[in-house]
């Protein structure tokens, strides 16, 4: 079955056919589906149909785990922020709900408040620690809208920095950058305001 998010390729889950394509698109000058592609092959091997509950979703078990073992950069009242597994960029964070609710309309205000408010916090954080010069923010919702885990919604902060789009989902996949996403949590999260989501504090 073809994916019309990836015409003529493989689709989603294909495993490492699927990240293959990914490296050969990487010369394409359209970047957004590229942007969006990496993290959702790759979140959870063997793909979405594992997360068939709250016991399998990782965004439910992460708050349960250390913020080492998780790469949890902060834990708010109503949603918590964590390093992507499988980052498009170092850097690359996802805002989460506790709860495990698939859709941008099932959270309540507190949490739409508190996830926007930790996603501007987590650009200025960034800012700080890696001056970016540009983010791209976003969610994908469902499968169709290239959520790598549909279930649980999550919102993607990936700080950009000029020229990026052509390396980095080829070094996204190697054992490099996964060793250290330990560091680059340890820096996010020490530079992370103490206030925790209060607005511009972080100095
Ligand atoms: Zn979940």
């Amino acid at each position: 079955m073809e994916d019309a998010d990836n015409p003529g390729g493989h689709g989603p889950y294909a495993g490492d056919a699927a990240v293959t394509d990914d490296l050969e698109l990487a010369g394409v000058p359209d970047a957004f589906q590229r942007l969006w592609t990496p993290h959702r092959l790759a979140y959870i091997k063997g793909g979405q149909e594992q997360v068939t509950s709250e016991q399998t979703c990782p965004f439910c078990r992460a708050p349960q785990q250390s913020d080492e073992e998780a790469l949890i950069v902060h834990r708010g009242t109503h949603a918590f922020v964590l390093l992507n597994l499988f980052p498009y960029n170092a850097g690359h964070l996802l805002v989460c709900p506790y709860r495990h609710v698939p859709d941008y309309t099932d959270i309540d205000e507190a949490e739409t408040a508190e996830i926007a408010a930790l996603t501007q916090t987590a650009m200025r954080v960034l800012r700080k620690v890696s001056n970016p010069s540009g983010f791209n923010l976003g969610m994908n919702q469902g499968v169709t809208g290239g959520a790598g885990i549909a279930a649980h919604l999550h919102q993607h902060v990936v700080p950009r920095w000029g020229g990026d789009g052509n390396f980095l989902p080829i070094i996204a996949q190697t054992k490099a950058i996964t060793q250290t996403l330990g560091e680059v949590r340890e820096q996010v999260a020490a530079a992370w305001p103490s206030s925790g989501t209060a607005a511009g504090s972080a100095s």
